[in-house]
């Protein structure tokens, strides 16, 4: 559609140096910066906020608490203060109603070179109390323009020069300039503000210079755009056309058509990413044939009559169904399984394994890390016992003779269930008759990836993704959008909840007594110290700061310690003295977090805790609670926290329920922060519309999106065309997009 000649002055695809104002320079900055190379990347680059910028204050009646301020005045003068990183440069500013300063930490230069003393400017900014005065950091300037200054009129500034320097009886010009803004050419009394990085603000390329750019494209664009959803769903919804809600996301002619074209782009946006996934999951349905396992088999009875520890809670049984009816439909079959810590997933996962290995195929879960690939070879070696199914193991440590056995009996047939972690599907690992592919994952597996994975056999196996962290549903239908979706919401009997604890790290006399009565009664405790990759340094250093105070505090305790930095053969043997009971308290860093699972263990102290995410708090939480004792986490925090922090860590005290946690997480911090999803790609790299807020949207967009591509997969049917076409141009400049088909 946007190839042909409707616009003839614009093209999406044209390269933006050539608007007027771009130019080649600030092209190869828009470029590198904001990876915005052509016109149709620069009108998709959105206003982030809209300022009301009809309005003018007086300086005597702002105050730091006002979010933006526009005010009218003089420098003056100037004064350069502080050194080093301190240095600035400082304005005296005032409107005749009283003084603010104007401060600058960069650029001093530019101030001194462009700024003059007693001239009018426009100035809007921020107000902050600094110290008992009133200041704008970085203020936008502008002069009083010349149209504005000839209609306030010579005199009058004359008058407001006199009064700014103390003469009786000055006009003030606020009214008159609050007038003027309201009937200036500007149409609108919303100013939209971009994103700008540092550099481009170095150079020039300021959010006002951004906004100017667009006004030049909008003069370009003299017609009417074509349309970028069919009429029906336009008309269903009650949408703007898209030419309109593109001119008003820029140029907002007033609130109300703001809102609309906001839900318009939304929409689009999410339809879009909706249609990317649905139209992919479609086709991998019709073009992959799933490998047929008609028989529930001898492994999974034998197992289920003979060797089951427990009885299956209803939700395990549930699940099982929901994947056996999927294993014997002929179709491939692609589930996640969702289900809190501690909910029995690993069990499924077996009793899935065995019904793939009593229709004669093999099996392969894979974890994301080796401690958790060698926990799940050693749980599921205990539970399977005398039965013979042969298990085996192959991480990045499995080498040479070893490693060439395995690769050979995978070959061979000879191994029913390989368990490895995620680089098995990266290698040139080859099976016989590969079934089913089990995914224990944590947010580490976007689309593509999955989608390499259903490629690697000829025929397709069967996949189940197991997230040991519950998703809020929003997030689900985008990072796992192609995949039905099997839910565990029920713990094996017998638990007791975890009691979560919020202590401050300077009340350490009662924890510790707290955990002094806990080893009393012989049971264990862990200490988890954060570890984030860039600070590796100091979170070592912390550990092991913390490790030497408490084998000072408790001496009669023997204490573990784990981290990262050690060999896997030294972690393995300090987990396995903690699991025996040899020691009594693990120090670890988070690689414990999906390593270990010790029942006796019963009081989780997490250091640091305002720096782990919620999902993450939980899932440390989920270590403890494993026996039939009461168990503890206790969440040590510093004394200040911000307000979001302490709405965090009260989240994880009241609740138990990772689901509702993680909706609450994903409402605070939104999606681009959580755990993982920076990895997965496409579903986050939304422009306008947020998965945490616009969950109603998203909705309305996916049943839009499935009704189109249930009824119209080969594309025949001309209502649906544009939806089509665009789609095909959205995956041309999209990379991310491309990579799932
Ligand atoms: P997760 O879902 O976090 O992977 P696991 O599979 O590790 O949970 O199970 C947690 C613990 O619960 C294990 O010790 C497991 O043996 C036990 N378990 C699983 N299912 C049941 C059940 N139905 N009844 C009792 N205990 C169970
Ligand atoms: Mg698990």
């Amino acid at each position: 559609m946007r190839g042909d000649n409707l616009v003839p002055l614009l093209k999406f695809d044209q390269d933006i140096k050539f608007i007027q104002g771009v130019g080649p320079n600030r092209a190869d900055l828009l470029n590198k910066e904001l990876d915005i190379k052509t016109v149709g990347d620069l009108l998709g680059y959105y206003p982030y906020k809209y300022i009301d910028r009809t309005k003018f204050y007086r300086i005597s009646e702002i105050n730091g608490n006002m979010p933006y301020v526009q005010l009218v005045g003089q420098i003056l003068s100037f004064e350069e203060v502080g050194e080093g990183r301190g240095r600035r440069m400082v304005a005296h500013f005032s409107d005749g109603t009283g003084f603010i300063d104007l401060v600058w930490f960069q650029g001093l230069r530019y101030v001194m070179q462009n700024y003059q003393v007693r001239v009018p400017y426009v100035v809007f900014g921020k107000p902050q109390v600094f110290k008992g005065r009133i200041n704008v950091a970085h203020p936008e300037m502008e002069k009083a323009d010349a149209t504005l200054a000839a209609q306030v009129g010579g005199a009058r500034f004359q008058n407001y020069q006199q009064q700014l320097f103390g003469e009786e009886g000055a006009e003030d010009v606020r009214p008159v300039m609050n007038a003027m803004a309201a009937t200036s050419g500007q149409n609108s009394s919303l100013r939209p503000a971009y994103n700008t990085s540092e550099r481009m603000k170095k150079r020039g390329l300021n959010s006002n210079a951004v906004s100017k750019i667009m006004g030049n494209v909008m003069k370009m664009m003299d017609r009417e755009l074509p349309e970028t959803l069919p009429a029906f769903i336009i008309n269903r919804y009650g949408f703007i056309s898209y030419d309109q809600a593109l001119r008003n996301i820029h140029f907002p002619s007033n609130p109300d058509m703001l809102r609309k074209a906001q839900a318009r782009l939304k929409f689009e946006e999410l339809f879009y990413v909706q249609m990317n996934i649905l139209k992919y999951t479609k086709e991998r349905s019709r073009k992959i044939r799933g490998i047929p396992m008609p028989h529930v088999g001898e492994p999974f009875n034998t197992f289920f009559y003979h060797h089951l520890p427990f009885k299956l809670t209803n939700a395990q049984k549930r699940v099982i169904r929901e994947v056996r009816e999927d294993m014997k439909s002929g179709k491939q079959m692609n589930r996640l399984l969702q289900g809190d810590v501690g909910s029995g997933k690993t069990m499924v996962a077996l009793m899935c394994m065995l019904i793939a290995i009593g229709n004669g195929f093999q099996s392969c879960i894979m974890a994301p890390t080796e401690i958790l690939a060698e926990q799940h070879l050693a749980t599921i070696q205990s539970l399977l016992g005398d039965m013979s199914v042969r298990v085996e193991l192959l991480t990045g440590s499995v080498k040479g003779k070893k490693r060439e056995t395995i690769l050979n009996d995978l070959l061979n047939g000879q191994i029913d269930i390989l368990v490895g972690t995620h680089a098995v599907i990266e290698d040139k690992v080859v099976f016989s008759k590969l079934g089913l592919v089990i995914i224990d994952e944590q947010h580490r597996f976007g689309v593509a990836q999955r989608a390499k994975l259903w490629l690697k056999n000829e025929v397709a196996p069967h996949v189940l993704v197991m997230t040991a962290t519950p998703i809020p549903r929003t997030l689900a239908m985008t990072l796992y959008g192609d995949l039905d979706v099997s839910i565990i919401d029920e713990l094996p009997p017998g638990r007791k909840p975890v009691q979560t604890i919020h202590q401050f790290d300077t009340h350490r006399k009662s924890l510790y007594q707290r955990i002094r009565k806990e080893i009393e009664l012989g049971r264990q405790v862990y200490f988890v110290y954060p570890l984030i990759q860039e600070s590796e340094k100091i979170d070592l250093k912390n550990l092991e700061e913390g490790y030497v105070n408490i084998c000072r505090e408790f001496p009669d305790c023997k204490v573990s310690k784990v981290h990262g930095k050690l060999k896997q053969a030294e972690k393995d043997a300090e987990m396995q003295r903690f699991a025996s009971g040899e020691t009594q308290i693990m120090v670890a860093t988070t690689v414990i977090e999906v390593g270990v699972n010790v029942p006796n263990a019963s009081v989780m102290v997490i250091e640091n805790a305002e720096r782990f995410g919620l999902s993450q708090l939980h899932q440390l939480r989920g270590r403890v609670g494993r026996g039939a004792d009461q168990s503890y986490c206790i969440l040590v925090t510093k004394y200040q926290l911000t307000t979001e922090t302490r709405k965090r860590i009260q989240i994880m005290v009241d609740s138990n329920d990772g689901f509702e946690i993680a909706e609450q997480d994903l409402k605070l911090r939104g999606p681009g922060d959580l755990e993982g999803t920076q990895q997965s790609g496409m579903a986050f790299d939304l422009r306008i519309a947020n998965i945490a807020r616009d969950g109603i949207i998203l909705q309305m967009a996916r049943d839009a999106a499935q009704e189109i591509v249930d009824n119209d997969i080969d594309q025949h049917n001309p209502n649906y065309a544009v939806v089509w076409n665009h789609l095909k141009e959205l995956r041309k400049s999209q990379i991310n997009w491309g990579a799932i088909s």
